[in-house]
């Protein structure tokens, strides 16, 4: 993160191995990572000197992670991503009373979590970066490399078109493109489209995205807007 200051990011995870791999990410990307491996020790590290973020496993041995974000909350208010292994715990952790910030649920890409740990940071800084161009719209992932992209966490089942779209969509979030021009941008080698080929992957992505967003987010498919007369934007 060149011109900023290395965030410190405390990881409170009881596994090794997966604290392991998520610290090799986080210093991998030029962040200070620590470790802790009870909510104990974590609350007395973040009393001594709070770090920029902290990564917090629901199961711990001592303290559930839900308790050790409620006590955190009382002193300190940095960002919380929790790592679950249930789906049944998402409900939880995106309810008001728990205060996180993000969740990510096991098994996950210690690459993506580290993408979702910038995405944070930076929004906790106030910037506007999130919704500047080539930004990536918050909630989604891109693999470039692996062409692919995740909601939430979730990688999406997408054909070729959708994915295209989609990836272009999440790179200019918040700005509106007619049809016209997201078949220029998108099936630029494509012989066969009309109007309805652009209305019908919104249809399908949306429907996807709605099935991404289980519990958590049950707006996933609203992320794409239809702007009557204009066409479509992603909500930043
Ligand atoms: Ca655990």
């Amino acid at each position: 993160m060149p011109g900023m200051e290395q965030p410190r990011i405390l990881v409170v995870e009881d596994e090794q191995a997966i604290a392991d791999t998520i610290l090799y990410a986080l210093r991998t990307d030029g962040m200070l990572a620590e470790h802790c491996t009870l909510g104990g020790a974590a609350l007395e590290r973040m009393r001594a000197g709070p770090a920029d973020l902290v990564i917090l496993d629901v199961g711990l041995p001592d303290l559930s992670g839900f308790e050790v974000c409620r006590t955190l909350r009382t002193f300190c208010d940095a960002p919380v991503i929790f790592l679950t292994a249930r789906h049944e715990e998402i409900d939880r952790i995106v309810g008001l009373e728990i205060g996180a910030d993000d969740y990510v649920v096991k098994p996950f890409s210690p690459r993506e979590l580290a993408a979702r740990v910038r995405a944070i940071l930076r929004r906790a800084r106030g910037g506007s970066t999130a919704v500047a161009k080539g930004d990536e719209a918050a909630g989604f992932t891109h693999d470039k490399d692996g062409a692919r992209l995740a909601y939430r966490g979730r990688w999406l089942e997408l054909t070729r078109y959708e994915y295209l779209l989609l990836a272009w969509l999440v790179a200019h979030p918040g700005r509106i493109y007619s049809r016209a021009q997201l078949m220029e941008c998108v099936w630029e080698d494509a012989l066969d489209t009309s109007d309805r080929t652009v209305d019908t992957h919104v249809k399908t992505l949306r429907a996807k995205l709605r099935e991404a967003s289980t519990g958590a987010s049950p707006d996933g498919a609203g992320r794409i807007r239809t702007h009557r007369g204009m066409g479509y934007s992603l909500e930043p």
